[in-house]
């Protein structure tokens, strides 16, 4: 790190230990610590993760940090405070909780701040910086990295209270994007550190957008992929506040679908397949999309799958994708 990143890191490192102090131990951090009970966040894992609160004062921090010895220019390039059209500056995070965003190595770069009541942005983020590029980093790689050796698995959601949660369920090889597609850089840092990746993203239509997206980022790195499938469309930290983590691993984790079926699925919604041309066009494309497998068993298996979906014989499917095969092969 350079002299000034490394003052921004030591900054960056004051303030989370001050939202994590209001949050846990003052009266103006009870309203962030409440809403982390509502949702059943314990206090253990608030500790884990440095959950904070950031009150709702215009210069609080601003007067904090510049006590602790850090100049606003620093601390307006860090991203740490606002700057106002006037010059001066304002604190970033107001009535938010916070969620310290950690780079590989542990330590903090950015801030995620949440609002607690329904105004503003959902989320707000720290800019990107240097030392804070989104797609350069995974939400909780630092703590998943030993886990996801030991399972010889990760798994990829979507948002940092889905980490947070499953983390608590006791489920740690688990990493999250921050708001953003999944970059080539995130999937390189994952396929370093293991082959199998199960991606858990919202069970909404924009969560199964994003999820054939990273499949294919995925894929292109060199993964072997998964997904999993929140039928109701909800999302994994609302379903193991739920259910519970043991549901999350058997009814979703374990259930999860193989690439080639999770294809199936997605690209139906693309079809309306009471017409004979849509069900023709899905198999093509989905026969398309078997002629890249490479197991001989998994093809035969999916041309199974596509017979019995659509009562076609299995002999006119496999020379069809043989054709296929001669003509892309
Ligand atoms: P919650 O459960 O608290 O409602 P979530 O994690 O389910 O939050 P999503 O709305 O699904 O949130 O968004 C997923 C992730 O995208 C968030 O964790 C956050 O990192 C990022 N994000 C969402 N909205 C914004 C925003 N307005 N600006 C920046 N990042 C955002
Ligand atoms: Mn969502
Ligand atoms: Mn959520
Ligand atoms: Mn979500």
């Amino acid at each position: 790190y350079s002299d000034e990143n490394q003052r921004i890191l030591e900054a960056s490192e004051w303030l989370t230990k001050l939202y994590h102090h209001l949050l846990r131990y003052t009266k103006d951090g009870k309203e962030g610590y409440n809403y982390f009970q509502d949702r059943s966040i314990q206090d253990e894992t608030i500790d884990v993760f440095q959950l904070g609160f950031a009150p709702n004062t215009k210069d609080f921090i601003v007067e904090f940090l510049e006590k602790k010895g850090f100049n606003k220019q620093l601390l307006i390039k860090a991203g740490l405070v606002s700057e106002r059209d006037d010059g001066t500056v304002t604190d970033r995070f107001q009535g938010r909780v916070i969620f310290p965003i950690r780079n590989h190595l542990g330590k903090t770069v950015a801030f995620g701040g949440r609002a607690i009541h329904d105004q503003g942005p959902k989320y707000l983020n720290s800019p990107e910086s240097e030392l804070f590029q989104k797609g350069r980093l995974l939400y909780n790689f630092d703590l998943a990295k030993r886990h996801i050796r030991k399972e010889n698995e990760v798994i990829l959601f979507e948002g940092y209270m889905d980490v947070i949660a499953a983390y608590q369920a006791g489920i740690k090889n688990v990493v999250a994007t921050l708001g953003t597609a999944l970059s080539e850089s995130q999937a390189k840092m994952l396929r370093r550190y293991v082959n199998d990746v199960i991606i858990c993203y919202d069970g909404d239509d924009a969560g199964q957008e994003a999820s054939f997206k990273a499949a294919a980022t995925l894929r292109q790195a060199g993964c072997k992929v998964k997904v999993a499938y929140l039928k109701d469309g909800s999302d994994p930290d609302t379903f193991i506040e739920r259910h519970g983590g043991e549901a999350f691993q058997d009814q979703i984790l374990r259930a999860s679908d193989t690439y080639m079926t999770f294809l199936m699925r997605y690209y139906k919604k693309d079809y309306n397949l009471s017409l004979e041309a849509d069900k023709l066009n899905y198999i093509q494309k989905v026969l398309k999309e078997l002629s890249m497998v490479e197991s001989s068993l998994e093809r035969e298996y999916y041309l199974q799958e596509l017979s019995k979906d659509f009562s076609m014989s299995l002999d006119v499917l496999k020379e069809e994708l043989e054709t296929i095969q001669a003509k892309y092969g």
